[in-house]
């Protein structure tokens, strides 16, 4: 593979060269243009895909991919490396929310995309069509957005190929982030779970939340890239060894059914701090008009993964996400199994963001 030139639409990189610029996406009605680096080795190694920016309002992986765009050289690298730091730029540089402002879409629900539907999905069917089709790992790096708390974690997807599903697994591991959560289906329109479908080995990064861009969180992104690159042998190993990791799986998602202002009982410092029983008070939602409590409970037990940190709230929000450990065994006792697509909002389980 590294023998040949890397184009992506007319941004192209020769053997042992790097390339940086932005190639246009025709989405119909309008157009967008999509900053590119691509990185070609000159020795052997799989292509690796990173996005970041598929959603708005979250800066540190855009900041992340940027500066591992800047540093990696292509005398280092095995294979080939196409970095995307801003992957939806309506939404990253217009409404700063998850959902386009062009369509009302969030992209993260539409993958692979429709290259004859609305704008977000022919933008989807773009970056599957011209960066995830053509890769060997795909790594799609997000945050909590600006209304968001979070707990940093790598997601990915079990699709049933048992080498696949390992190659993900070691891959999902290779970050330094403790926790890894899994999603038991490879279903939904998140990108990471499109292209696992597809027989790619594909993770979803959440590092940072609430609109932060904080150096060091962006750095240590980068730090993570960096062992995970060195982990799929795309840089030299530096003889390190994995840190070891948690296995979560989705247990609940917990969405709005009323309008007002949301005032949760977890905490936030750094991390979500939040551990939950079934039935245990997540939060309340006052309706500012007559004072009015709507109390809303836990549905399972689990740990909170995101959660809702925004004042106003409306039905649809998404208040928060739980994950409880991973038992693999519990896999034959279907009746213990959290429902796939919990979490539905976020980036992860079936459908998040
Ligand atoms: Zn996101």
């Amino acid at each position: 593979m590294s023998d040949t030139t890397l184009c992506v639409g007319s941004l192209e990189a020769q053997p042992g060269t790097k390339a940086r610029g932005t190639v246009r996406a025709d989405l119909g009605t309008l157009t967008a243009d999509i900053p590119l680096t691509l990185v070609n080795g000159t020795r052997p190694g799989p292509r690796v895909v990173i996005t970041a920016g598929v959603h708005g309002g979250e800066f540190t992986p855009i900041d992340a991919a940027a500066r591992l765009a800047s540093l990696l050289e292509p005398g280092e690298v095995h294979g080939q490396v196409i970095i995307c730091p801003v992957a939806n730029p309506n939404a990253v540089y217009q409404g700063r929310l998850n959902v386009s402002p062009v369509d009302g879409v969030n992209i993260n629900r539409v993958f692979p995309g429709d290259p004859d539907g609305g704008p977000t999905e022919r933008l989807a069917a773009w970056l599957f069509t011209h960066l995830v089709d053509g890769a060997d790992v795909y790594i799609d790096l997000h945050c909590g957005g600006i209304d968001q708390v979070l707990r940093d974690f790598v997601g990915y997807r079990l699709t049933g190929d048992p080498d696949l599903d390992k190659a993900t697994a070691e891959l999902a591991g290779s970050f330094g982030i403790e926790d890894v959560v899994l999603g038991l289906t490879a279903e939904g329109g998140n990108s990471h779970a499109a292209a696992a479908r597809r027989g790619i080995s594909a993770v979803l990064v959440e590092v940072g939340s609430l609109g932060q861009r904080d150096e060091p969180t962006a750095l240590r992104r980068v730090d993570g890239l960096l062992t995970a690159l060195r982990h799929l042998g795309v840089l030299d190993q530096d003889g390190s060894a994995p840190a070891p990791i948690r296995e979560w799986v989705w247990s609940a998602g917990v969405t709005s059914e009323a309008t007002g202002l949301w005032y949760p009982e977890f905490s936030f410092d750094g991390d979500v701090i939040g551990e939950v029983a079934k039935g245990d008070v997540l939060g309340r939602i006052v309706d500012p008009a007559d004072g009015r409590e709507h109390t809303v409970h836990a549905p399972a037990d689990g740990r909170i993964f995101y959660g809702m940190h925004g004042l106003t709230v409306a039905p649809g929000t998404e208040l928060a996400a739980l994950a409880i450990p991973w038992d693999p065994d519990a896999a034959t006792r279907s009746d213990t199994l959290p429902v796939p697509g919990m979490g539905r909002g976020s980036d992860e389980a079936d459908p998040r963001p």
